[in-house]
């Protein structure tokens, strides 16, 4: 037998975002359920297609969804919280659990199931919502179609599913339950996995696979007898197709026992993540039991180092013999962009150097050919390296002069020039600001003409001038409504921006930019993120142009608006060649000169977000502490250089910091704004916890939705947080940016936030 070539999932929203467009279509009422499931196949039988004739021997099914993978499996088990049953029509139910209902004339207001980030990626996955007493009924439905789907096509395909551990680890209780943890389901779930595995294997599956990226975690007892429990147990089962217990995103370490043990055929791993689990594994693989190699990047866009994935190969096939490898993506190809073929712009050497999931197909098809030889040999693997040896000489000559800068960079420079009691007091006599001052995080409406206004300007229709004056009158516009609202301190509103990390990646060198190389963030929502690929330097200033106009209208401070350094790391498509903590530091240092050359042109205050901060954590705790240590080191670097007067302000969209809410600290921005009006009590706690030393602004009012908070409401949350924290380091502002909002309920709701500050300053 041949070394077996797969992958673990590919992309579902379509090369021309079909699925999206088709999503969006059914969900206005454009169109019939029937044309959005045409699409839904079409765009399956394609990639099968694909995947078949590029040569894979093991084609994964059931990896496509309509919304969201974690959301099916719920369905499949009966995890369906109670307020949707009445739904009667099983797609309508199914939307109405990701998206929500609300029909005011009808009575009608379900809303949705929450939604988190999946891992350290910036896909978000439905929350299944449970309850204690949860009984779970199999519904195979979906499962079963798109398997007679491509058995039809004659294609003989793996089921994928979430594993049972993993699927209860992020499931969540329902808020009006008390129940301690979702793991103690597993005994009532196990049969009803059990019982579908027996069905698939009725239907000729032969194999499956089990989804465990949580075997990457450090787990706690209680999930370590868990995975013993359930891994065995359907290992036991009587009829059942072999079981693939695919990890992912991390190392298994200290984990591996818990698959070796069970009975289960094959297991799968990260090897980009955790390239030295390879020997370790092979060392204590038992005999039969298979290893799937996830050797080709399913998290990044670049060509794969052939020849250094063929030595690990080799490795696995003198260990264990060919028979017992498969050669794979690291994890589902979910994460990439659908086919480079389509990108007709991009500079033909960088093309040369990356991959999407179709170029990383026919990698693993490529590395399973020639598993068996001992030095790789064709066509396919001589340009592999030419490609990489050009990349590497390019990025060698690339700029001397950012390195030599990174190489200089000291301790000092990432270090306020004093302590924050005495930047406060001198900022507190600069600007005069009163007691609980307010303000907003950035955005404000981004209206069809400011979007129509943007995307004319760039394809040449608007000249420069006419955007300039178009961008002009809109900040001018929101300035003005910012100071009737009263709010005390402005921000110029972010019209010119598409997207926070694509504006920055768009006037920094180092950066690339796809036509099509989407990306599924959550649903039918898609990100094209840029493509950090060289040295990344600043030719120019960014946004001083638009800070300084907008500053120019008033005599109240407007905040400086950035994005982070480790948020554009975070939200782009970085070059793996050198270390992400080395890249992160480059961008640092651009965004170091953008914040001088705002302080120089008399900007008082200065925003630089970071929302992707605590994602970026690695899954394995033993990791946090480098992680924390450069990204924080990354924010002070490009926020530190200025002086006691200036004051730097951060936002983060949340607010369960936890076990890094020392990392936050040291980050030492003089304001924080976070994302707190959901979960108001909890973060109070942490703070009062850990105590925050420098001034906060608790978001008090849920941009998330239409409604408009009341001036009561939001006193009440400033009188809890004024409980915790003392009134003199308390700012009011909302969540988070405004952008996605319309312009009436913003008036309304900022004008009662800004009552409410006044009110409770009357009562301190
Ligand atoms: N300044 C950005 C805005 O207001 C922040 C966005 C974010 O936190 N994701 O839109
Ligand atoms: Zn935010």
């Amino acid at each position: 037998m041949p070394v077996l070539a797969t992958v673990l999932g590919h992309p579902r929203i379509g090369i021309a975002r079909e699925l999206k467009k088709a999503l969006e279509a059914y969900w206005s009422g454009a169109t019939p359920a029937e044309s959005l499931l045409a699409t839904a196949q079409e765009i399956r039988t394609r990639h099968w297609s694909m995947m078949k004739q590029a040569g894979l021997d093991q084609i994964p099914c059931n990896d496509f969804s309509l919304y969201d993978h974690m959301l099916d499996m719920a369905v499949t088990v009966g995890g369906i919280p109670a307020r949707f049953e009445k739904i009667a029509n099983p797609l309508n139910r199914y939307f109405a659990m990701a998206r929500g209902v609300q029909d005011r004339g009808a009575g009608i207001d379900l809303s949705p199931l929450e939604m988190t980030k999946w891992f350290d990626t910036n896909y978000h996955y439905i929350v299944p919502e449970l309850r204690p007493d949860q009984t779970f009924v199999l519904d195979p439905t979906k499962i079963i179609a798109e398997l007679a789907e491509a058995q039809a096509l004659g294609m003989a395909p793996r089921p994928v599913l979430p594993g049972p551990v993993t699927f209860l680890k992020l499931s969540k209780y329902a808020e009006d339950v008390e129940g301690v943890d979702t793991l103690e389901l597993l005994p009532r779930l196990l049969p009803v996995y059990e019982e579908l595995l027996a069905l698939l294997a009725g239907h000729g599956v032969t194999s499956v696979q089990l989804d465990e990226p949580c075997l990457c975690f450090d787990l706690d007892p209680a999930s370590t007898q868990a995975y013993r429990t359930a891994l065995t147990r359907l290992a036991g089962t009587a009829k059942r197709p072999a079981l693939l217990v695919a990890t992912y995103f991390g190392s298994i370490g200290d984990n591996l026992a818990l698959v070796t043990e069970s009975g289960c055929e094959a297991l799968h791993l990260d090897l980009v993540r955790a390239p030295s689990d390879l020997d370790s594994v092979l060392a204590a693989l038992p005999a039969g039991m298979k290893l799937s190699l996830g050797i080709i990047d399913g998290r990044n866009i670049w060509r794969a180092d052939l020849e250094q994935a063929h030595r690990m190969v080799r490795r696995a096939v003198a260990t264990l013999g060919a028979e017992r490898v498969m050669i794979a993506t690291s994890c589902s190809l979910l994460h990439v962009p659908v086919d480079l073929d389509a990108e007709t712009r991009l500079d033909a050497e960088l093309k040369n150097w990356m991959a999407f999931a179709a170029q990383k197909v026919a990698e693993v098809c490529l590395l399973a050919d020639a598993a068996e030889q001992e030095e790789p040999q064709g066509a396919p693997f001589e340009q592999a390296s030419a490609a990489l040896a050009r990349r590497r000489a390019a990025a060698a000559a690339d700029n001397p002069a950012v390195r030599h800068r990174a190489g200089q960079v000291t301790e000092a420079m990432s270090r306020r020039s004093a302590p924050f009691a005495e930047r406060s007091a001198k900022q507190k006599r600069r600007f005069d600001l009163p007691l609980l001052p307010t303000t907003t995080i950035g955005s404000f409406p981004q209206s069809r003409e400011v979007r129509e206004a943007r995307s004319r300007w760039r394809s040449g229709a608007l000249d420069s001038e006419g955007y300039q004056d178009f961008m002009r009158t809109e900040i001018g516009r929101c300035i003005e409504k910012q100071e009737n609202l009263g709010l005390d301190v402005l921000v110029h509103g972010e019209f010119e921006r598409t997207d926070m990390v694509e504006y920055f990646g768009e006037q920094l060198d180092g950066f690339a930019f796809t036509q099509n190389g989407w990306v599924q963030s959550y649903g039918s929502r898609c990100v094209k993120p840029p493509v950090l690929y060289g040295d990344v330097a600043r030719p120019r200033p960014m946004t001083v142009e638009w800070s300084t106009f907008a500053q120019s209208l008033s005599k109240r401070p407007v905040k400086g608006m950035l994005t982070g350094p480790v948020t554009i790391l975070q939200w782009s498509f970085v070059r793996n060649d050198q270390p992400r903590s080395e890249t992160c530091r480059q961008i640092a240092l651009a965004l170091r000169d953008e914040v001088a050359d705002l302080e120089q042109a008399g900007i008082a205050m200065i925003q630089v977000d970071e929302p992707a901060i605590r994602e970026g954590l690695p899954l394995r705790r033993r990791d946090w502490p480098e992680y924390l240590a450069w990204a924080v080191a990354a924010f002070c670097l490009s926020t530190a250089g200025v002086s006691d007067e200036t004051q730097i302000h951060t936002h983060m969209c949340y607010s369960e910091f936890g076990d890094i809410l020392p990392s936050i600290v040291a980050m030492d921005a003089d304001v924080l704004s976070i994302e707190s009006s959901r979960s108001r009590m909890e973060l109070l706690s942490h703070f009062r916890l850990h105590g925050y030393p420098n001034d906060v602004g608790p978001g008090i009012y849920d941009i998330h939705s239409p409604r408009v908070p009341t001036v009561e409401e939001m006193t009440t949350l400033l009188e809890l947080a004024a409980e915790v924290l003392p009134a003199e380091r308390l700012w009011v502002n909302p969540d988070c940016g405004l952008k996605t909002r319309g312009w009436p309920e913003i008036e309304a709701s900022l004008g009662n936030m800004v009552q409410a500050a006044r009110e409770i300053r009357r009562r301190l």
